[in-house]
């Protein structure tokens, strides 16, 4: 990548999002730090810029990945003021289950944060990638949960399990139509452990998501020309020690950040579309 190539990274203000930030400034890039709320990213991106190395670059910006009238603000600012990006890491993410707690009371909010809100910043930031010999890079940040055929955590129905693992029956409609079924069946309290994840189960939809979409949009990016290719992967970080997990876990958001970073830089020879990855290797959907 150009040296102060320009990476957004979402929901930077803690985090995983907050260590993706912090070193991908210290290999350079220009990073605009999105949070949602100012007080918490401006207070992050000072730290950051004290943290990371001398001559560092770093911004913050405001968005609500769940917000259309931010997103469309966000893309609009990062229009006028660089010109485009490099570099779109899709971080912001929510979930409220812990331990064995399985409840999908906020199913609505996770699903409209993991899943439509990754696609709204997509669908927002595709146009405004730069281009470049080097070629532009997504990270979807998502999850081990959301394999479609996890020994413990599949799709019960099968027909759709097998229609989400084949690309070329992949379409927004297939994707949307699974959340919705399942929001549809939560709201009527219909929804069954059998049918759907049983561990962590609307947040496991919303990564399923996550997971179908990245495949879905690689395969439209496919055929970009030289010079405006976009290599779009997604990535589980491992169980790690951040608000999310209420500090347990087994990695630091350090090493939980490595994958990103790397496949954010990956040079273009070595850079894959429509993959999973975990600790730098890539893993079944
Ligand atoms: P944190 O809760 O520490 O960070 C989540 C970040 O997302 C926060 O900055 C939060 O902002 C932000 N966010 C939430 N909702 C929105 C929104 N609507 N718009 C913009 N930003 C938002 O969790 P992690 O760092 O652990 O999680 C980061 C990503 O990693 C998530 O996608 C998560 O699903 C994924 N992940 C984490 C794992 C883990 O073990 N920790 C395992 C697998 C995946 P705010 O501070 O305002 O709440």
């Amino acid at each position: 990548l150009p040296r102060r190539a320009v990476a957004v990274v979402t929901g930077a203000n803690r985090g995983i999002g907050y260590e993706i930030s912090r070193q991908l400034a210290l290999h350079g890039l220009h990073v605009v730090l999105a949070s949602r709320d100012a007080s918490r990213g401006q207070e992050a991106a000072e730290r950051l810029l004290q943290e990371a190395a001398e001559h560092s670059s770093v911004e913050w910006q405001q968005l609500d990945v769940t917000d259309a009238a931010s997103v469309e603000a966000f893309a609009a600012w990062t229009a006028q003021t660089h010109g485009g990006i490099h570099v779109l890491v899709n971080n912001a993410g929510v979930n409220f289950n812990r331990g064995a707690d399985n409840s999908v009371e906020s199913a609505e909010q996770v699903i409209e944060t993991n899943y439509f809100g990754t696609r709204r910043m997509i669908e927002a930031m595709i146009p405004l990638f730069k281009p470049s010999p080097y070629g532009g890079r997504i990270v979807n940040v998502s999850s081990r949960l959301g394999r479609a055929d996890g020994r413990r955590n599949r799709i019960g129905d099968a027909s759709l399990r097998e229609q989400l693992l084949t690309d070329d029956r992949l379409s927004e409609e297939l994707i949307d139509g699974m959340v919705m079924k399942f929001l549809e069946q939560v709201k009527q309290d219909t929804w069954s452990s059998i049918e759907w994840p049983q561990m962590y189960t609307d947040y496991s939809v919303s990564k399923l998501a996550v997971n179908a979409y990245t495949r879905l949009v690689a395969r439209r990016l496919l055929d970009r020309p030289e010079g405006q290719k976009i290599y779009i992967n997604c990535f589980c970080p491992g169980w790690v020690k951040t608000a999310m997990t209420g500090w347990e876990g087994n990695i630091s958001a350090e090493e939980g950040a490595d994958t990103a970073v790397w496949l954010a830089l990956l040079p273009q020879e070595q850079s894959t579309i429509g993959k999973f990855f975990a600790e730098r290797r890539e893993i079944n959907f």
